[in-house]
């Protein structure tokens, strides 16, 4: 399926961006919210799988993570080819605000009351993603700038996902549906 992914990126527009050595990075245009993460295993994780799937940018509470060693440790070296920027959570509902002017859809990812479940709805092309908190989830002044709440069922008896296991769900459930309508990357 990868090379798949692969082949398809290859004959389309590609929005680019700049990679080490002076070649480019392939991207879909989607940026991932990672203000209200703490653990530096989760933001390293996260790290990895956006490089991997080409997002737009990673966005974290404090560019210091990508010192740490546990960060270091996941996300290998995706960390110096993936595009990160800071936004403290202090920062994150202005910062929303900004994205949606510039013709982003606010996704959250969260078990609420109006969440639409994971694969049964079409995902906009342009968006950030916005993940809950390891511990408290989503805070309700973030879960009142969300254009779209999006869930994924759940069958067994613990409360919640790890949030990068659900945020890359999330990715690959965007990913495939791009490539099913033959825009991955487009
Ligand atoms: N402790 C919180 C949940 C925290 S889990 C609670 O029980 O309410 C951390 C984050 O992972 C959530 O905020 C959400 O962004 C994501 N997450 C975990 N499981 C999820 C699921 N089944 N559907 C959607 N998001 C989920």
């Amino acid at each position: 399926v990868i090379a798949e992914l692969q082949a398809r990126a290859g004959v389309h527009p590609l929005l680019t961006h700049p990679a080490p050595g002076g070649g480019s990075r392939r991207c879909q245009p989607v940026i991932i919210c990672g203000s209200l993460l703490s653990k530096s295993t989760n933001l390293g994780g996260l790290a990895r799988t956006s490089e991997i799937f080409g997002l737009e940018t990673l966005v974290v509470p404090d560019l210091k993570v990508t010192e740490d060693t546990s960060f270091k440790e996941v996300s290998v070296s995706a960390g110096e080819w993936m595009t990160m920027m800071e936004v403290p959570p202090s920062k994150l509902v202005p910062y929303l605000r900004l994205k949606r002017s510039e013709g982003y859809c606010i996704v959250g990812l969260e078990q609420a009351a109006r969440s639409k479940t994971l694969g049964s709805f079409a995902f906009p092309r342009k968006m950030v993603i916005v993940l809950g908190a390891e511990l408290l989830g989503m805070p309700v002044d973030v879960l009142q700038e969300l254009d779209l709440v999006v869930e994924i069922p759940q069958l067994g008896l613990i409360r919640s996902l790890n949030v990068h296991v659900s945020a890359s769900l999330l990715i690959w459930e965007y990913s495939r549906q791009m490539l099913e309508a033959g825009g991955l990357l487009g």
